[in-house]
């Protein structure tokens, strides 16, 4: 039987899997998602080459354990050819402490339990993932992956708040997310553009939820997520960076509690909220209405800026990577960000941004500043160092 690393990455309405070999390169076997779960829940399974091995809607699934059984039972057609040698999971806080991937143990998801209030919507689907698997094969070792650990290369100036100095002490600092998207970015442009992946780049995430990093030499410098998910950018649903003075007035003027106030931020701002439309860039583009249009502007506005400030901590950039569902997919949208940014360089080839798929340099031939689009692959990263931590047991 071939030994094989599953992927999970557990998010708050999807479950994203990879199967991989467990050999040298890790060739993918499968990848697909649960998506839609509680509401309308969709299963759909692709083999290497992109060929839909499952494409169904199964309404049944309602919650994130549901969605596991539902995939472990999909999986257990190939008891016969493939035996579980570890699972691998994207846990999006690791808080201070986790630098690095590691294997998970009772003391371990303690820990990762006491970080849930600093990413209330994922943490909690993270570890229900994590405790069925362990109820249902106990002897699989399970590994943990972090969001936050490729930020903790950052210097203090770019980790801290200017808060008094104790609430530092109290974990009250910057962390930033995205880091298992980033770091197979930072991996992939070592490949495919050497000496950029050794200069100045800033990668925009831009997926449901959307972030930056700033990469010098492929180690993250700064990043436009802070203490939670919710500051930086304008994502779908959350609002992005929002002066306090908000929360202190809605809390005293507008007597919202706290509750109520992380359900604006997370779940009824960000592209939802400022359209009134939908979370979804695809349904905002070919709608009418000037607020679809709004939302759009407003979220590409706060891309250039901050990819201006980000810019400006590094001292410079050398060039640009656009990754996750809408850096991957939306043509206009790139191209809008770096006709913003043409005051620092950056510029694209209309040509290469309207066809572009897959691993693509987006500016002509030469160009100083070159503009990449590569596709993230959070799964292979997750099984990547599954694999590592397996090898030390
Ligand atoms: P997450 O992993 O954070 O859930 P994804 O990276 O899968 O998010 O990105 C999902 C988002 O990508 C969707 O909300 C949608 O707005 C956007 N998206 C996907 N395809 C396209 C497309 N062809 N054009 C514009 N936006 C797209």
């Amino acid at each position: 039987m071939t030994p094989a690393i599953l992927a999970l990455n557990a998010g708050s309405s999807s479950l994203k899997f990879g199967l991989f070999k467990d050999t040298d390169q890790l060739p993918l076997l499968f990848k697909g998602q649960i998506d839609g779960i509680g509401s309308n829940a969709h299963f759909s399974v692709v083999n290497p080459h992109g060929e839909h091995l499952v494409d169904e809607v199964c309404q049944h699934i309602s919650d994130q354990a549901c969605a596991l059984a539902h995939l472990g039972q999909w999986l257990s057609q190939f008891k016969t050819q493939f035996t579980l040698s570890g699972v691998g999971h994207r846990i999006v806080h690791g808080g201070r402490d986790f630098h690095c991937a590691v294997t998970i143990t009772p003391d371990i998801i303690e820990c990762l339990t006491k970080l849930t209030p600093l990413a209330p919507l994922h943490q909690p689907h993270n570890l229900a993932a994590i405790n069925t698997i362990a109820k249902r094969m106990p002897d699989i070792p399970q590994v943990a992956c972090f969001d936050t650990a490729f930020h903790r290369t950052q210097n203090k100036l770019a980790q801290r708040f200017a808060l008094p100095r104790e609430y530092y002490e109290r974990g009250i600092q910057r962390y930033g997310f995205h880091g298992t998207s980033y770091e197979w970015i930072s991996l992939r442009l070592k490949t495919l553009a050497p000496a950029l992946a050794q200069a100045k780049v800033v990668v925009a995430h831009l997926g449901s939820g959307a972030s930056l990093c700033a990469m010098v030499n492929g180690k993250s410098v700064e990043t436009t997520m802070g203490f939670t998910a919710l500051d930086g950018l304008p994502m779908g649903t959350r609002c992005g960076a929002l002066d306090p003075g908000v929360l202190l007035y809605l809390m005293q003027t507008e007597w919202l509690n706290a509750e109520q106030i992380q359900d604006l931020l997370y779940t009824r701002s960000g592209l939802l909220g400022l359209s009134g439309i939908s979370n979804d860039l695809r349904v905002l583009s070919d709608h009418d209405a000037s607020e679809a249009r709004e939302a759009i502007d407003y979220f590409v506005y706060h891309i250039v800026a901050k990819i201006g400030s980000l810019a400006a901590s590094m001292g410079g950039i050398d060039g640009l990577v656009f990754t996750a569902g809408i850096g991957e997919n939306s043509a206009a949208i790139r191209r809008d960000v770096c006709k913003g940014l043409a005051f620092l360089g950056i510029h694209i080839d209309s040509v290469a941004n309207d066809n572009a798929k897959q691993e693509q340099c987006l500016s002509p031939a030469g160009a100083p500043k070159p503009v990449w689009v590569i596709p993230t692959n959070e799964e292979c990263m997750i099984a990547h160092h599954t694999q590592q931590c397996l090898a030390q047991l």
